[in-house]
């Protein structure tokens, strides 16, 4: 083998700040406040705060690979911690606080963090924690010293007062590209959450790929509002995405409601917001109701769980905003796949592109994919045929931290996603289901997904989930439940009659509930496992 002889430059997250700080110091990094404000920062002041953490970290003595927690909501100073930890070689541990409380818990003990970096916000929640928070040293408050609690049980360190002592002068810590950066834990639906440790190396090449005209097509002249939090994978990349290219970074701190961000939208001329549907399902109850609008929003990029067909068509017929439709998992950085047409599809008529958008996308550079059968055999790439969606790629996970689960690779290195899907001849991935909510009926598989999503295409059905219950004769059949929008009145006959000519006859579900509301997880999907709680026992006719 002869070796290139181009030069060997670590792919280090921080490279990704100082190239913005260098390029885009002023840049703008706004975000709503836990406090209550709005914060109008750069990407060169980040820089600056965030060496100052790193600084605060190396003085009290974290060491690389050592784990530093963040309990926070998307704001500057979480992004300052998120690159001034990884800028000491320490490993940025961004902790769900929709979690069960046992559940923070198991998880900051599992990592060991030492420090927890949290907000405003949270001061009760970690005070109930903190007894059962076993390693963790030092409790950081991420606010000034105006907001400090008086009335808190905790030992508090005020974080403007931390990094005010020091200087931003010290350069990053030199570690190599592989070196662990952050950690993520899967919300652990099943079982206990397992953590993802992302390298600086698979973040940088992740956020890179983000770029691409293919994938989100940002630059110096975007303003990106990432409404996906941090700590559910990494905002899918955006404070690593926007500061590789220089975009102006919004954050609407602890604030999810549609009239706050959509206020926020168009205060800071936002023109692409990402998020999982159900913040969109709100957002478009909202704008229907009031009649506003989304100001400069040209995109929206939407991931987590499928997009129904009827939200691509609201953005597109009312707000004139394009839906991009994104999937991917933590263990996966997160992006996978994403809707960005092919020629081909571009030049369908609307409605047979739409067939091809409410897909989850074509692969991007980076992400190899294959569909199999339960022995492993790959299926072809047909569109029609379904099996287990296996994945490959430099910032696709290898195996859990401190290797739970055990292998999760095969021979050949392949990570199965727990999704059932189709591929098809043009690369579009659509995804059938997640392998343990597909509904087994007669032998035949029934999407639980495109179920839900035909569903809430019916004027007056706000939400819609789709669960098996046992069958005597075939095994399980479909419950669809159902909450109605504000003062509709639709009916299980209604559904019925709206379903019958957009799913096979043997897809139509057996029974339909209407509830106040569905339940949902730390991470916004429809919670499947409470449903079936809430619902077992449920007698259908025979
Ligand atoms: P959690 O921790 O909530 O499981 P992840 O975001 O890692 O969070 O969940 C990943 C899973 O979410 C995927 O395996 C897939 O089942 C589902 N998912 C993500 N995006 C989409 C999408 N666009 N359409 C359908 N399912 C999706």
């Amino acid at each position: 083998m002869t070796t290139g002889t181009m030069q060997d430059w670590p792919l280090n997250v921080w490279k990704l700040i100082d190239h913005a700080a260098q390029n885009h110091g002023t840049r703008e990094v706004v975000s709503l406040t836990c406090e209550g404000g709005v914060d109008r920062s750069t990407w060169g002041s980040v820089r600056s705060r965030a060496k100052k953490v790193a600084a605060a970290l190396r003085r009290y003595g974290i060491r690389p690979g050592d784990r530093v927690a963040t309990l926070a909501w998307n704001t500057h100073r979480h992004v300052e911690c998120w690159y001034g930890i990884s800028g000491m070689g320490g490993v940025a541990h961004t902790i769900n606080p929709r979690l069960f409380e046992e559940q923070i818990a198991y998880i900051a003990n599992h990592a060991e963090d030492r420090i927890l970096f949290f907000d405003l916000t949270f001061v009760k929640l970690v005070e109930r924690l903190a007894p059962n928070l076993k390693t963790v040293e030092r409790y950081v408050l991420l606010t000034d010293r105006a907001h400090m609690p008086a009335d808190c049980s905790l030992d508090l360190v005020c974080y403007e007062d931390w990094i005010a002592a020091e200087s931003d002068a010290e350069p990053w810590t030199e570690v190599p590209e592989t070196a662990a950066a952050g950690l993520c834990y899967t919300s652990g639906t099943t079982g206990n959450p397992k953590g993802v440790q992302y390298s600086h190396r698979s973040n940088v090449l992740h956020a890179m790929a983000a770029c691409m005209t293919d994938t989100f097509a940002v630059g110096a002249r975007s303003v990106v509002l990432p409404i996906a939090p941090m700590y559910h994978a990494n905002a899918w990349s955006i404070p690593y995405t926007t500061a590789a290219c220089g975009a102006k970074l919004v954050m609407g701190g602890p604030n999810f409601d549609a009239p706050t961000l959509q206020k926020l939208i168009i205060d800071e001329g936002v023109d692409l917001a990402l998020a999982v549907p159900t913040v969109w399902l709100s957002m478009l109850q909202h704008l229907e109701k009031t009649g506003g609008n989304l100001g400069k929003l040209t995109r929206t990029g939407i991931g987590g769980s499928a997009v129904p067909r009827s939200m691509i068509e609201a953005f597109d017929k009312l707000h004139n905003v394009r839906v991009m439709q994104l999937w991917g998992m933590t263990e996966m950085s997160p992006l996978g796949t994403i809707g960005s047409p092919t020629p081909e599809v571009a030049a369908l008529p609307y409605d047979r592109q739409l067939d091809y958008r409410v897909k989850q996308g074509r692969g991007i550079f980076g992400v190899e994919m294959k569909i199999v059968d339960d022995n492993g055999t790959e299926l072809p790439r047909d569109g029609e045929t379904f099996g287990r969606l296996l994945v490959r790629g430099p910032w696709i996970v290898g195996s859990y931290f401190k290797g739970d689960g055990g292998q999760v690779l095969d021979a050949d290195g392949w990570f199965d996603t727990g999704d059932v899907a189709t591929l098809d001849a043009q690369g579009y991935m659509h995804i059938v289901d997640r392998s343990k909510d597909v509904i087994k009926s007669g032998g035949e598989w029934i999407s639980s997904i495109d179920l839900e999503n035909c569903a809430v295409g019916c004027p007056g059905v706000a939400e819609a989930a789709v669960i098996g219950v046992p069958h005597p004769k075939w095994d399980e059949r479909p419950l669809l439940i159902i909450v109605r929008k504000p003062g509709a009145e639709v009916s299980a006959d209604d559904v019925r009659a709206y379903l019958s000519d957009k799913i096979a006859k043997w897809w139509m579900p057996d029974a339909i509930e209407f509830v106040d509301e569905i339940p949902h997880t730390a991470t916004g999907k429809i919670q499947k496992t409470t449903l079936r709680e809430r619902f077992a026992g449920y007698k259908l006719a025979a």
